[in-house]
């Protein structure tokens, strides 16, 4: 029996997450659920699931939770704040961690798993983004098991061999091919770009998701936060990660070897697949996905990247160039961007413009601890405020 601590358990990820530990009631025990305020699906989750505890950020929330809770008679026991998310990733009863909060919220999270060595399912890509250097240091050091839930770094995983971490030349992989769909937006005339509404943003055309993923997805920034999460999860250089846009989100990526064969990883876009994959692993278990119909597929596109219509593709790819606190200062001028395109403050096409005035004006340095990312995080939002107030008014 594997005690599982599901971090954002009330998203778009916690709902595949739980559905397939909801299948496999023999292998599975919740340990603790957590979310940001909401206490309305957190509290139906704790009745069907009964984690030991249950954990909201927000103060005023939790205390609401634990009172309903008490009424109707659970014993699941409310944390709050920090501290409660920090207590139940690396609780000593817990086995494994599925990191799904959403954005630089989740790293502290995340890395508490990572350094009580956990197995870590690693969803939040924003968190690798951030500290790529300190996040595999601390999987090193600790001995954590770091599994690739998003899906086309869990297709990665699945495609190299085991001992890739031997170094990828090493065991003769020439280059990792990174698939994205080119989000709702692949086709749309340029022009209309800076008149897309959030719902259309977040009308993906392949895969059902939280919105701040969903408008990375309409951008592509969610492509350049993925191409910098490989270069970390597979220590990769920048040369040996191509991304490749392909429509139909089948083929989820694809590793080619020095001998010119190339493996992939095809099944249907459901995030039910990589999460069973990573919570069974090595062995594997049934998700509730259904069967790849390659017939009624008929055809798989693929085509080069357009960074001209996606210039947060390139924005990503400089800050992993340039190293140290850049990409960290990249995600938290995304979230400020992303935030405020959802809340009609700023035109889509403002989202880049946003961050590449934000990276001009930060200071980069070489973090040397979780501090460090967390100050250029800080600092990067406050900048963002200012040039979204400037970028909003015009
Ligand atoms: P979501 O918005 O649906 O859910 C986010 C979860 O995080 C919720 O439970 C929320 O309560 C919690 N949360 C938000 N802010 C928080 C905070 N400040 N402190 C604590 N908890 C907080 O998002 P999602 O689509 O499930 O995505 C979660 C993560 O998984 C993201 O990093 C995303 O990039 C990644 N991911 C998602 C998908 C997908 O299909 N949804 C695919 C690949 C990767
Ligand atoms: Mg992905």
């Amino acid at each position: 029996m594997k005690t599982v601590t599901v971090l954002g358990a009330t998203g778009s990820i916690g709902d595949s997450t739980l559905a397939v530990i909801a299948r496999h009631p023999e292998r599975y025990r919740v340990f603790a659920l957590t979310a940001n305020r909401g206490t309305e699906k957190l509290f139906e989750l704790v009745q069907r699931f009964a984690p030991r505890y249950a954990v909201l950020r927000d103060e005023a929330a939790a205390e609401q939770l634990h009172t309903r809770l008490r009424e109707c008679g659970s014993a699941t026991e409310v944390l709050t704040g920090i501290d409660g998310l920090l207590t139940v990733a690396a609780h000593p009863e817990v086995d494994c961690v599925v990191a799904a909060i959403v954005g630089a919220a989740g790293l502290a999270p995340t890395m508490a798993a990572v350094e009580a060595g956990k197995q870590v399912l690693l969803v939040n890509k924003e968190a690798l983004v951030c500290a790529g250097h300190l996040f595999m240091d601390a999987v090193a050091a600790s001995g954590a098991v770091l599994l690739p839930v998003d899906s086309e770094h869990n297709a990665i995983f699945q495609c190299l061999p085991c001992n890739f971490r031997e170094g990828l030349t090493q065991v003769g992989v020439r280059r990792i091919l990174l698939t994205g769909s080119g989000g709702p937006f692949r086709d749309t005339p340029l022009a209309a770009l800076e008149k897309v509404t959030p719902a259309e943003a977040c009308a993906h055309p392949n895969w059902s998701m939280g919105p701040k993923i969903s408008v990375d997805s309409a951008t592509m920034m969610n492509k350049g936060l993925e191409f910098i999460e490989a270069c970390w999860l597979f220590d990769a250089r920048p040369e040996q990660v191509q991304i490749v846009v392909h429509p139909q989100s089948v083929i989820h990526s694809m590793v080619e070897y020095i001998d010119g064969s190339v493996l992939a990883q095809l099944g249907n876009p459901d995030m039910r697949t990589p999460i069973a994959h990573a919570l069974a692993w090595p062995e594997r278990i049934e998700s509730g996905v259904s069967s790849l119909d390659l017939i009624a597929t008929a055809r798989l596109d693929f085509q080069a990247p357009d960074y001209q219509r996606f210039p947060c593709l390139g924005l990503a790819g400089q800050a992993l160039r340039r190293g140290g606190t850049a990409p960290a200062i990249l995600n938290a001028a995304n979230e400020e961007a992303v935030a405020s395109f959802l809340d009609n403050r700023i035109r889509f096409t403002d989202i880049p413009i946003v961050i590449e005035q934000v990276l001009a004006r930060a200071s980069i340095v070489e973090p040397r601890s979780l501090v460090d990312v967390q100050l250029a995080d800080t600092a990067a939002r406050q900048v963002a405020a200012a040039v979204i107030a400037d970028t909003g008014c015009r």
